[in-house]
């Protein structure tokens, strides 16, 4: 999820007392730095903002159980003696946020929010989970600093870590991050969610778990809100395209190491649906074509794909099944097995249907499944005049 500490970290000037120069070769902002093994200011940081931390958050608990044993397995997947300085730990902090993070040291946290949002599901945890620990693991926190550090020294070719001449740093919004950065940390989040993959895959929680819960996110308006720290990472439409051959190799590996889906640790994949940015065009002098194409995997029956008036999109707190305001409406619903490899959803619409209520404009395509929930999100484009 989030970009390994910058969260909290930024917001705390970088501590000093370290002088050590770090060779960095010359690179583009595509590169990501190792990290020097004489590199400690990470796990420093990580040691003096633990128990504040500590004090913001409590170790998941009976009603998050699911994320706790999830979180355990996963760890399996990276422990070894040379990684043992990591204190692995779950932890919730009781915000009703949707974000999740993690620190140098191990600790893992998850805003209840989210929390809440993956409930029992083994699979959702474990594409919550995945990414953050493999921000610790990959020590994003420290490549992120070793290259600021590199930014603002002018692309030079050392680095003097702890020169209390170098401002201190402050990755926290994106607005304050330059261009540079935010390509930066973008990488990073895809490099994350590789790793991510493919440590599901070896846990037994099969990778569609990981664009489910992309799509989850996307469908209560978060990827776009620039409130949420969400807003530094990379959307996930595009996040799902480019992390399409790692889905590949991630799904090959699930289907060899657990040939029994349904027995694997995260049970069968969930459906998943991509929804592709809808066209709206006018067909006569009253009338407008709606088409949706969109894919759906692992899908047995039938989805339910319907026209909103929005709202919903704008509100964390999302309905499962959003309704544009309780009184009965048109009929813009459909139902479709989707079962062709692109599947294209029309709606026609006649004037007199084309508007949910007056002076109101429809907004959104969900995706239902037949339970009512969301499995996919697409923003409509404005009906032309
Ligand atoms: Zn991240």
């Amino acid at each position: 999820m989030e970009s390994g500490t910058a969260k909290y970290v930024c917001s705390f000037a970088i501590g000093l007392g370290l002088l050590c120069a770090v060779p960095v070769t010359a690179q583009q902002s595509g590169d990501i730095p190792e990290v020097p093994s004489q590199f400690k200011l990470d796990t420093k940081t990580a040691a003096r903002l633990r128990p504040q931390l500590m004090a913001q958050s409590s170790a998941a608990s009976r009603r998050y159980a699911t994320g706790r044993i999830v979180f355990d397995r996963l760890i399996e997947q990276v422990r070894d003696p040379s990684q043992s300085k990591f204190a692995w730990q779950l932890r919730i902090v009781e915000d009703d946020q949707l974000n999740a993070y993690s620190s140098p040291d191990g600790s893992v946290y998850v805003e209840s929010g989210l929390a809440i949002l993956a409930g029992s599901s083994a699979g959702l945890w474990a594409a919550i989970l995945s990414h953050e620990i493999a921000h610790v693991v990959r020590r994003d926190w420290a490549r992120r600093y070793l290259y600021q550090k590199y930014l603002e020294n002018g692309g030079g070719a050392a680095i003097v870590l702890g020169d209390p001449s170098l401002p201190s740093v402050s990755w926290e919004t994106s607005e304050k991050a330059s261009a540079d950065m935010g390509r930066f940390g973008r990488q990073m989040e895809l490099e994350a969610d590789r790793e991510g993959l493919m440590m599901m895959a070896h846990a037994g929680y099969h990778p569609d778990f990981v664009p489910a819960l992309h799509h989850l996110l996307h469908a209560r308006g978060l990827g776009t809100n620039s409130r949420s720290i969400y807003a530094m990472h990379p959307c996930w439409e595009e996040r799902d395209r480019k992390l399409n051959h790692t889905y590949v190799a991630a799904s090959i590996e699930f289907a060899r190491r657990w040939p029994e889906w349904y027995a694997s640790p995260g049970g069968n994949p969930p459906v998943v649906v991509f929804a592709e940015q809808p066209t709206v065009r006018k067909t006569g002098g009253s009338e407008w074509q709606i088409q949706i194409p969109m894919r759906c995997q692992n899908l047995a029956g039938a989805v339910e794909v319907v026209l909103s008036s929005g709202r919903a999109h704008q509100a964390v707190a999302l309905p499962d099944r959003p309704e544009s305001d309780g009184e009965p409406g048109p009929d813009v619903r459909q139902l479709t097995g989707c079962t062709s490899p692109k599947t294209t959803i029309t709606f026609a619409l006649a004037d007199a249907s084309v508007r949910p209520k007056p002076g109101a404009q429809w907004t959104d395509i969900y995706v239902l499944d037949s339970w009512g929930s969301v499995l996919a999100r697409a923003e409509l484009p404005k009906l032309p005049h």
